[in-house]
């Protein structure tokens, strides 16, 4: 495996693939790899002759009173962990090389689906999402990139970006990996503590009874969000931000359920804010719906 963190090693490696005729697939991460992220990885090395991930922790879609700081960083065992999985380019850029005049001027505007939802409680943050994207799908020109359904908004807002902007690139959804439990694997399930381990289940919990409501055939999304604000508020430790159910394609907020949808949930557990979401699919939930 190659591992650069410089761009020009980056952007040469990939063209040296594509010139010999390989699909280029590609990872975005932020590092503190987990089963999520080999999972997203395991399908791009199954799909494509070259893989290549990204770990940066992106300052620009932070805000002044986030956790970028303490955000989970543990470089030598992600290269490790990536390794293993058979990845040919790790890319751990520094903030310098990836803004080397600071702030960029010039960013991506990640429109109306940017600003609802995460948006609203982290303003800026699809700006600086989109904005990284940009840059590193413009490095690393891959065939595929592939990013998981646990952040189903950014999905979203990436694959309006690609349409929009017309970049040439398969945006790839996988499935969210939990745990045991129904708890969503994220970077930050590690700064829980035990007590709070055990109560952050209940973000989950809130949203398998809104899918179970929905195979009984509730439609009424007023009263999915009570049951879902509900069981969360059942929890000492936790503290709600919003739910929400969404159109599928639009991400714009439904009063009933008549297509495909999502059920989205954000909450503080202690310090921590975790987020998750499902699919509801009026006739039968799915959680990870076959291959197509
Ligand atoms: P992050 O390092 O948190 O920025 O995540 C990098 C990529 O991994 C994003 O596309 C995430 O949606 C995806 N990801 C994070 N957690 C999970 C999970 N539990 N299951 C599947 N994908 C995930």
């Amino acid at each position: 495996m190659e591992v650069t963190g410089d761009r020009d090693g980056l952007r040469e490696a990939c063209e040296a693939a594509r010139a010999e005729g390989q699909t280029v697939g590609f990872v975005p991460t932020m590092g503190a790899l987990h089963a999520g992220h080999r999972s997203l990885i395991a399908r791009a090395r199954e799909e494509c002759g070259l893989v290549a991930v990204s770990i940066f922790v992106n300052p620009l879609q932070f805000g002044p009173s986030e956790d970028l700081a303490s955000y989970p960083r543990d470089p030598d065992r992600d290269v490790a962990l990536l390794e293993r999985a058979g990845v040919d380019v790790a890319f751990t850029p520094s903030a310098d090389e990836m803004y080397p005049s600071g702030r960029p001027e010039v960013t991506v505007d990640p429109g109306p689906i940017g600003e609802r939802l995460e948006g609203g409680s982290r303003p800026g943050h699809f700006r600086g999402v989109c904005t990284v994207v940009a840059k590193l799908f413009g490095l690393v020109g891959p065939s595929r990139a592939y990013f998981g359904e646990k952040d189903a908004q950014q999905l979203a807002v990436v694959r309006r970006m690609v349409t929009d902007l017309d970049l040439p690139v398969e945006v790839v959804p996988c499935p969210t990996a939990r745990e045991r439990d129904g708890l969503a694997v994220s970077s930050r399930n590690a700064r829980l503590s035990p007590d709070e381990r055990q109560a952050a289940p209940c973000l989950y919990e809130s949203l398998a009874r809104a899918a179970w409501l929905v195979e009984g055939g509730e439609r009424d999304v007023g009263v999915l969000k009570a049951e879902m604000a509900k069981r969360v508020g059942m929890e000492p430790l936790a503290r709600l931000d919003y739910v929400a159910v969404v159109d599928e394609d639009t991400f714009e907020e439904v009063d009933r359920l008549r297509g495909r949808s999502r059920a989205l949930i954000a909450a503080h557990i202690g310090s921590t804010r975790l987020i998750d979401n499902v699919p509801l699919r009026p006739g039968g939930v799915s959680e990870n719906p076959p291959r197509d």
